[in-house]
């Protein structure tokens, strides 16, 4: 569970592993495919994400019967051998996303079928998922949803029993015990799935600790209306809501301690949001010294005020690595260049910044006007500074312009086997040209400035450090916003290899990075500053370790922790400086 203050959001809230593999599969159906996609029922059941999806041509049939030609996506839930040969028969491309789950229930019930049993599921008759288990049963099924329903059914010699995986917990307990009284022999397959018993184990222990429960999730998911209705149980006055929108002030201020928690369709950005909003109604109700400190540092951070200042700190830094003069022109382009690039970059792709950052998109939503004209002036001033220092200069800051607001600008047309048009479509591109704009305005523009007086050397390494800080702090915020970038098809490393993956590859890039800093100073390529330079290392590790911990996961501590590496970077050099 990640605290926050008076408001605590559940470890587990938010898509599932089954989930995820769904969205994956129907993103890349989506994307290796020409024309629509189709999902048979809704993929997910949570209609924020389904309309995200629809953005990606991928669109939710109540049932596929009716279609006659094109690619059906087989739903988390699973279907019934019926519907599958249906679809089958009629030539249609199957993809499934049954979760694997999911698909051993089915197994276990065509099993024992197969054997003569009958089958008893634990669930809610109707949803989707028990519609597709009762259809491997052989028409000898039977769902019930209360131990007092085990009166009703018949005599039966073999039974077997199974359960929705999402099934409530506690109730099925007491549901089977009910069962074993009136089938001694009956067969028990426990299949209420992990992911289901964290969250509900999770959500009891919350609502328990907390005032108010807000749950988070489509109306139409039976796993989110069962945390709401554990919550609620556990004495917790509870609130399930959709989106942000839903939330009512006057009822979320009147209590002290709030939890979150979400069903396992909800993406993050939405859990997120509802977060922030919770947090934005409760800041307004305090209005101390420390709330203004709060959003004094929002705003900064927001406004990528706070990343200008830290490239600045960075370059002195650089400076300081490779025997540059520091004068405040060289401070001030990276400053400038950085700012007019972030804030171009986050009002030009405002959908991403909907799902993983919506307080950053609100902000930008309402000063759209006055941000893009200071973003332009930075640019255009950042510009003529960098020309002041020379030709080479301002060259490499002509570069670095194009190729950051030409990101998103379709360079190349769209061929049929190559669908890269656009530098951003390049798999995982978008964190090193991130990583190389940083080199250029932090390394080199203050080198080139001094004309003729720069050691490549150190340049060279000076510019590997810095592109390799800002490429670990970029990959960081895509592990953040998988969710968010999966939705809108953006293919960042976490989303091509794997959170986990992503882990791992960071945690080799920071060894690498220590490495060549304590070769290049052994060999005399760099001077004894490049020690000092891994604790800005160790520091990086410190918060990716916070981040595997969950001790950081979003929010303005999220951010200022990234961002503080390059004032920490900045104060070491200061610090030396002074020293020396
Ligand atoms: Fe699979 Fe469990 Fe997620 Fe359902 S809740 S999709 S069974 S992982």
């Amino acid at each position: 569970m990640s605290d926050n203050g008076e408001v605590k959001v559940a470890r587990t809230a938010g898509f599932c592993w089954g989930v995820k593999r769904a969205i994956d599969i129907a993103m890349n159906t989506a994307k290796n495919t020409d024309g629509p996609v189709y999902t048979h029922g809704p993929l997910i059941h949570n209609p924020q994400a389904i309309e995200m999806l629809e953005g990606k041509e991928i669109f939710a049939l109540k049932d596929a019967s009716t279609l006659e030609k094109g690619t059906v996506i087989i739903r988390t839930h699973g279907v019934t051998p019926e519907v599958r040969r249906g679809l089958k028969e009629r030539g249609l491309t199957i993809n499934d996303a049954t979760c694997p789950l999911v698909a051993k229930v089915q197994g276990i019930i065509k099993k024992h079928a197969h054997k003569g049993y009958h089958t008893i599921i634990i669930g809610d008759a109707g949803h989707a998922e028990v519609t597709g288990l009762m259809g491997y049963a052989d028409g000898r099924s039977h769902v019930i949803g209360a131990a007092e329903d085990v009166d009703a059914l018949p005599p039966m010699d073999k039974v077997c029993v199974v359960a929705q995986t999402t099934c409530d917990i506690q109730k099925y307990g007491v549901i089977v015990d009910a069962i074993k009284l009136k089938y001694p022999e009956a067969v028990v397959a426990h299949t209420i799935c992990d992911a289901t018993e964290e969250r509900q184990e999770e959500v009891l222990k919350l609502a328990r600790e907390v005032d108010a429960m807000i749950v988070v999730g489509g109306r139409n998911s039976a796993n989110t209306g069962r945390l709401a209705q554990i919550a609620g149980e556990a004495g917790a006055e509870t609130f399930l809501v959709e989106t942000e929108e839903e939330l009512d002030p006057a009822a979320i201020v009147r209590f002290a301690r709030v939890g979150i928690t979400a069903g396992a369709s909800t993406p993050a950005w939405m859990i997120e949001r509802v977060k922030e909003r919770v947090e934005h109604l409760r800041g307004r109700k305090r209005a101390g010294f420390g709330a203004k400190i709060k959003a004094a540092a929002e705003l900064a951070v927001v406004s990528n005020i706070s990343l200008a200042a830290g490239a600045a700190l960075m370059t002195y830094a650089n400076c300081t690595l490779t025997n540059t003069d520091f004068g405040w022109r060289a401070g001030a382009i990276p400053a400038m260049y950085l700012f007019s690039m972030y804030v171009l970059n986050q009002i030009n792709d405002m959908q991403s910044y909907k799902n993983n950052e919506p307080e950053k998109m609100r902000f930008y939503l309402k000063r759209s006007g006055p941000m893009n004209m200071a973003a332009l002036l930075s640019a255009a001033g950042g510009f003529a500074l960098a020309a002041s220092l020379g030709m080479q200069a301002g060259g490499v800051y002509v570069v670095a312009m194009i190729l950051g607001l030409g990101y998103t600008v379709k360079w190349f047309p769209k061929w049929k086997v190559i669908r890269i048009h656009r530098l951003k479509d390049i798999p995982a591109s978008k964190d090193v040209f991130v990583g190389l704009g940083w080199g250029a305005v932090t390394v080199l523009i203050p080198a080139l400035g001094q004309q003729g007086e720069e050691n490549p050397n150190l340049l060279a390494i000076a510019f590997i450090f810095t592109f390799t800080l800002v490429y670990i702090r970029s990959v960081l915020s895509d592990i953040r916003d998988i969710n968010g970038d999966r939705l809108v098809g953006r293919e960042t490393i976490p989303i091509l290899i794997g959170n986990e993956g992503t882990k791992v590859f960071l945690a080799l890039i920071v060894v690498g990075l220590a490495t060549m800093l304590v070769s290049a100073a052994m060999s005399g390529l760099a001077g004894p500053f490049a020690y000092v330079l891994l604790l800005s290392i160790a520091y990086t590790a410190l918060y990716l370790w916070f981040y595997h911990k969950r001790i950081i996961s979003r929010g303005l501590r999220f951010d200022l922790t990234l961002d503080g590496v390059f004032y920490f970077t900045g104060a070491l050099a200061i610090i030396w400086t002074a020293a020396a």
